[in-house]
Parts: structure tokens; C-alpha cells; sequence
């Protein structure tokens, strides 16, 4: 699986420069009269092949792009019964958490009240345990004797749901989330929206229940509804990032208002760190109607920019997430993550992490590690990977993975070290790339009877 997300994704990079399209699905939106399943309002989507749009319409679920997560489907255009109506009512209902949220802060207060030899876990049911319900549990996996310490880290008592396709919890490395905290004290903010970023949540919320002078607050929202018998619900709010959709209904959506408007609405800066499976334009609508929220909250001096933002996704998305938000710049830094062998840093002789954090701000004011070896480039006013050279050509530092890329003339730009122009294909890829003339023949020319490496045509220029 490692090696496969480079692979793939330097095959999807090479796939769009040469402008060839595969086919596949588009999202249309959130439609005002969508259909709702457990996970809030479905998306609308359609096939599409060569970039046309192919067939009927459907909705499908938001969260989950796993059909055994949720098969919930509808076409556009279909007539759905009284009785499917109804049915599908009462399946929503029942497939909602079995406690609410304020019944798991009950809960969680009588459970703090326990001595710490009966503070019990139940790794099956990933909840906390009350005494009377040790017995229903009895033949379960528990943890015994659950600290203040644990339940102050409730991202490494519960396990990561790491099903790839619906909820894929990539919890960060200690030294990711501390840089991330740091960088966001040093730049003045006191606020955080943690967007799909429990593991930053509960780094805030532990060191402010610690420290007295540490000042920063956070709201976690998140789908993880295991979260909430951790947190209160102004510190947690359930929450879909696919469809900008509060469980709690208008309740929640007023705890995140609250937050964005409280005190200075300066000091609030977002984070997310959503999964990578993709529907970018649906995050990018979410995002920017938690934006909004945030520029609705000073009516009397209305704030002209938008809400401080840290997106943090993978460097193969960047022209993606650039169309809907083209104020962002990606910085260079690769965020690491503790169960994801792949995202792990280089310095230390492991994999190069692909992600890196996007964001509105000023990028000379995001300070990078120089002990990690990131320097700052004075022409782009950026903090860069030691790798990555400043190109007099492009003039700008145009690394994406940090390795040294190389400057293509007939491409006029810099491609990844790996890559060799394609005269059949007109663009760089990599050798081994299904090229559009794919004969046995030379890779730079095209003709049988030599290899790259003895092509005349390259000894000539
Ligand atoms: N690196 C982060 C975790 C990122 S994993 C950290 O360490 O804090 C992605 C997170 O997004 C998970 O917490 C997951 O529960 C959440 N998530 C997944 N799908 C979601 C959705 N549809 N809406 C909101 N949150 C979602
Ligand atoms: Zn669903
Ligand atoms: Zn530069
Ligand atoms: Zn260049
Ligand atoms: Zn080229």
C-alpha cells in the first residue's frame, strides 16, 4: 500500500499534465432538497467520461464512499414511496449513536468520580464503563485502572478507525502536532477550529487544563462520535465536513458560532486535517461556510479577510484546492503521522510524508524548522526543504516532495528528478508511464532499436 499512493499519485500528476482524462465521478453538490441518511443531507453526483457528464443523477452518502459503510442510494430523478419514506425515517433514527452527547458528559462526570481502580475501558465498544455495566461487558477486551493521563488523550485510548475509504484516522506524530500548536501560539492566535484534528484538540485542551497561563481554546468537530464522551459539548461538536452538517441540528451549529465570535474574532485560526479519499469541492464548500460563520461574527466592523486557515493534505492536491481557495500557498513542510508508515519524515532515514499544509496566511510568517533542515528563501519569502533549489528559470523554489526537481525546457518547468520528457506524449512522465504510442520502442523518440539511455537524438542536443 506505501509505495502504491506515490506510485498512484504520481501517475494521476502525470495523467493531468498530458491533459488526458480517465473518466469517473462528479460531485454536483448539496441540492436543497437532498435526501437525508445517518450521516446528514447525500451529495448529488453523476458519471462522467471525457469530462462529460454520463447518465442519470444520484445521491449517495457524503461520509462514506465505502458502500458497507452506508449503501444509502437514490437517483435524481426517482419517486420514492411514502412507505420508503417512512422506512428510510425510522433507519435514520435507529442508526444514530446510543447515547446522546449530553448523556455521555453525564457519564463522563461520574466516571472522573471513580476511584481509578474502577475506571474501566471497553476495547470492544471503544466507551468508557460505569460499575453497573461491567457485567454486560464481561466477556469483552477492557483496559483497567484508566488514568486522568488517558482520558486526557482519548486519540490513543481509542484505536484509529483506519478504514481507509470512510473514516481514516492518520493521528499526527508528537513532533507534527507541537509544531503545528507552536507555530499557531507564535502567530498570535488563541483560538483554534479543529476540523477533523482531534489528536491537536486534545494536545490544547490537555496542556490547558495543565498550564494556567496557556490561553488557547479549542473546538473539536468531527464525524468520531466516540469523542464526545470525552468532551463537553462546547468542546466537542459531531460533525460531517462532506455536507457542512451539525448532528446536533441548530444546538450546534450555535456552539461553533459562539466559538468563532467570542472575544476577537482575529485570534481564530481552522485546522483540518480531512481524509485523504478526496471530494475536495465538497470540503471546499464546507470550509467556506464555516468561513462565512466566522466573517458574520463582527457585524459592526466587518472583517475584510477570510478566516485564517491551515488545511493540511497532501502536495498532489494543490491545484485542486488552489481552484476553490486561490489565496492558499502550500508550504514545504511534511507533516508526520504516528499510524501511517508511509507519512513518516525523511530525515531520519524513513519514507518522506506527502503532506503538507495549505494555508491563507502570509507564507514568510510560517516559520519552519531550520533543525529539520528547512531554510528560508529570501527571493520567494518562503520557508523551503533543504532540497528544494531555487530555479533561476521559473524563479521560484518548485519542489513539491523535497526532493531537487530539474528544470524541463521544452515543458518550460520543473519536473520531479524521476521524470524524462516524452516526445510521443509532449510532456515529462516517468519512464515507465503508458505512453500513447506505447511501442516497444526508445521512450524519448519513440523508435525501435535503442534505449533512452542511447538515444541519438538526446546525444545531439
Ligand atoms: N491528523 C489528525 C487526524 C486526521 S484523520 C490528528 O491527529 O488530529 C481525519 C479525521 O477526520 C479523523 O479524526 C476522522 O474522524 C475525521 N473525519 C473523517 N470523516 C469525516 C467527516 N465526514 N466529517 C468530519 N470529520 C471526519
Ligand atoms: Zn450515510
Ligand atoms: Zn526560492
Ligand atoms: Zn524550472
Ligand atoms: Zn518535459
Amino acid at each position: 500500500e506505501g509505495v502504491g499512493v506515490m506510485a498512484a499519485s504520481d501517475a494521476a500528476h502525470a495523467e493531468a499534465l498530458c491533459g488526458r482524462d480517465t473518466g469517473g465521478l462528479a460531485l454536483l453538490g448539496l441540492a436543497p432538497s437532498a435526501p437525508s441518511c445517518p450521516h446528514g443531507p447525500a451529495l448529488l453526483f453523476v458519471k462522467t467520461s471525457q469530462g462529460k457528464e454520463e447518465g442519470r443523477r444520484f445521491y449517495a452518502c457524503s461520509a462514506c464512499r465505502d458502500r458497507k459503510d452506508c449503501n444509502f442510494f437514490q437517483w435524481e430523478d426517482e419517486k420514492v414511496s411514502e412507505t420508503r419514506l417512512a422506512a428510510r425515517e425510522e433507519y435514520n433514527r435507529t442508526h444514530q449513536p446510543s447515547h446522546t452527547h449530553g448523556q455521555n458528559v453525564e457519564r463522563y462526570k461520574n466516571f472522573v468520580l471513580l476511584p481509578v481502580s474502577k475506571r474501566r475501558f471497553c476495547q470492544e465498544c471503544q466507551q468508557l464503563l460505569l460499575p453497573p455495566e461491567w457485567e454486560e461487558h464481561s466477556d469483552h477486551q477492557l483496559l483497567y485502572d484508566i488514568s486522568t493521563a488517558q482520558l486526557q488523550s482519548p486519540s490513543q485510548l481509542l484505536y484509529p478507525l483506519e478504514n481507509k475509504k470512510t473514516n481514516a484516522q492518520y493521528l499526527f506524530a508528537d513532533r507534527s502536532c507541537q509544531f503545528l500548536l507552536d507555530l499557531i501560539i507564535d502567530l498570535g492566535f488563541s483560538r483554534v477550529l479543529s476540523v477533523g484534528t482531534p489528536r491537536l484538540h486534545e494536545m490544547i485542551q490537555s496542556k490547558a487544563s495543565k498550564e494556567e497561563d496557556f490561553r488557547v481554546r479549542s473546538l473539536l468537530l468531527d464525524i468520531d462520535f466516540r469523542y464526545s464522551q470525552f468532551y463537553t459539548e462546547d468542546e466537542f461538536c459531531h460533525y460531517n465536513m462532506f455536507n457542512h452538517y451539525f448532528f446536533a441540528g441548530e444546538a450546534g451549529l450555535e456552539t461553533c458560532r459562539k466559538f468563532l465570535r467570542q472575544g476577537n474574532s482575529e485570534k481564530v485560526i481552522m485546522v483540518t486535517d480531512p481524509p485523504f479519499g478526496g471530494l475536495v469541492e465538497a470540503l471546499a464548500s464546507s470550509f467556506k461556510r464555516l468561513m462565512a460563520m466566522w466573517k458574520d461574527t463582527d457585524k459592526e466592523d466587518p472583517i475584510s479577510q477570510e478566516m485564517p486557515m491551515f488545511w493540511i493534505f497532501p502536495y498532489f492536491f494543490e491545484s485542486r484546492i488552489l481552484e476553490f481557495f486561490p489565496s492558499f500557498t502550500m508550504m514545504d513542510y511534511q507533516v508526520d503521522y504516528d499510524n501511517h508508515t508511509l507519512y513518516k519524515h525523511g530525515k531520519t532515514g524513513r519514507r518522506q510524508s506527502p503532506v503538507r499544509i495549505f494555508t491563507n496566511l502570509t507564507p514568510r510568517m510560517i516559520v519552519l524548522p531550520v533543525e529539520e533542515g528547512y531554510r528560508f528563501c529570501s527571493i520567494c519569502q518562503r520557508y523551503v526543504s533543504s532540497g528544494n533549489q531555487h530555479c533561476e528559470i521559473c524563479n521560484s523554489c518548485t519542489s513539491k516532495d523535497g526532493r531537487r526537481w530539474k528544470h524541463c525546457f521544452l515543458c518550460k518547468k520543473c519536473v520531479k528528478p524521476s521524470w524524462f520528457h516524452c516526445n510521443n506524449c509532449n510532456c515529462c512522465a516517468l519512464p515507465t508511464h503508458a505512453c500513447e504510442k506505447a511501442a516497444a520502442g526508445c521512450f524519448v523518440c519513440g523508435q525501435a532499436g535503442h534505449k533512452r539511455s542511447t538515444c541519438p537524438s538526446l546525444s545531439r542536443s
